[in-house]
């Protein structure tokens, strides 16, 4: 349900809705607007008529229900879109926010060198993966603490802020001490226990959509999130499964204006996992910023051909900095700045 508050409505009267919001036993989730604030009351569906009876508190002007079943998530919830602050950065404003790296830190000598030239060619975010979920474990499974110094040194080193993924609940703290920007990778999309955990800090989420689940579902698993508190969520297509075998994954532009019809929440699109292979990056990124997305995570390597994972989808610092050029009139026509 969501409790709108009278306009000007003073705080004690607000203090109050919140206590008996809690009092019924659902959480309150707290949107302070200019005009007015509205406070989403979320918890069992079932005996959510009672909220109803709020309507007849001081400063309250209406309550209504939320139909979607991914609540705080959606553009019931809260119309205007939502930018999420990191640092200086705004994800999810004007100007669009380009995550650039390496799949994997694999070295001092390599992350340092990657950072340096994916800074000079304009990116605002270095990725990097400490921990590796990877599909065989005989494969590299990250340098894992080790990375998340590294990472750390290369954004002392750039300026850089740093997204690097947590794969487990009990990791989540250790990576928040480092990163500026926490991924839960497609492949924990439904890590309900994962996705309670980082819901219960205040740093920002970089939530990849898993390769196949629906839109719905993915929103569901933002929720998890944003029920704990943490409402610093930022969504990232990374490609579905489908029937298709030349290319590693379907990048779904469609989920672009879907996602953004549905939720408040940014919504980044990586090409590299998109679509698996270095040539089909550059089109599909551009495709990606003209179908609105609010940035792009790709990957980049040194040299692709030594990379411990992902060189086939990386580009090197050449490709990536002419591509970097090449977005600008995409963005420049899709209204944002670059
Ligand atoms: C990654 O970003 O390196 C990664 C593993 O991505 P995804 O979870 O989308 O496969
Ligand atoms: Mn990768």
């Amino acid at each position: 349900m969501i409790i709108v508050m009278r306009a000007g409505a003073p705080e004690e009267q607000l203090q109050e809705v919140i206590r008996r919001i809690t009092e019924l036993g659902y959480q309150p989730h707290i949107i302070r607007g200019t005009q007015r604030n509205v406070v989403g009351a979320v918890g069992d569906e079932r005996g959510k008529a009672r909220l109803q009876s709020l309507e007849s508190l001081p400063g309250v002007e209406n309550v209504v229900p939320i139909l979607q079943p991914f609540k705080l998530a959606s553009r019931e919830f809260k119309a205007d879109k939502s930018a999420i602050r990191v640092g200086d950065l705004e994800i999810g404003g004007d100007r669009l926010t380009i995550i650039a790296g390496p799949c994997s830190v694999e070295s001092e000598a390599q992350l340092m060198e990657t950072a340096q030239v994916v800074k000079e060619a304009g990116a605002d975010i270095l990725r990097g993966g400490a921990f590796k979920p990877r599909t065989s474990p005989y494969a590299f499974q990250g340098l894992e603490e080790e990375g998340l110094r590294l990472l750390a040194q290369a954004r002392e080193m750039t300026g850089l802020y740093i997204v690097t993924e947590v794969i487990q609940p009990e990791h989540v703290e250790l990576v928040a001490k480092y990163a500026d920007i926490l991924q839960v990778g497609a492949r924990n999309v439904q890590n309900f226990a994962l996705l309670r955990s980082v819901g219960e800090i205040r740093k920002p989420v970089l939530l990849k959509r898993g390769m196949a689940t629906t839109i719905k579902e993915y929103l569901m698993s933002a929720e998890y999130i944003l029920s704990q508190g943490n409402y610093a969520v930022i969504l990232c297509e990374r490609g579905i499964r489908t029937f298709e075998t030349e290319t590693r994954f379907t990048l779904d532009l469609n989920a672009i204006p879907v996602l953004r019809k549905m939720t408040h929440l940014p919504i980044l699109v990586d090409p590299s996992h998109g679509t698996g292979h270095w040539e089909y990056v550059g089109p599909m990124a551009k495709a990606a910023i003209a179908a609105g997305a609010d940035g792009l995570m790709i990957e980049v390597h040194m040299r692709p051909e030594e990379a411990f994972s992902d060189g086939i989808q990386s580009l090197k610092p050449k490709r990536f900095l002419s591509l970097m050029e090449e977005l600008k009139p995409f963005a420049e026509a899709a209204g944002r700045e670059m």
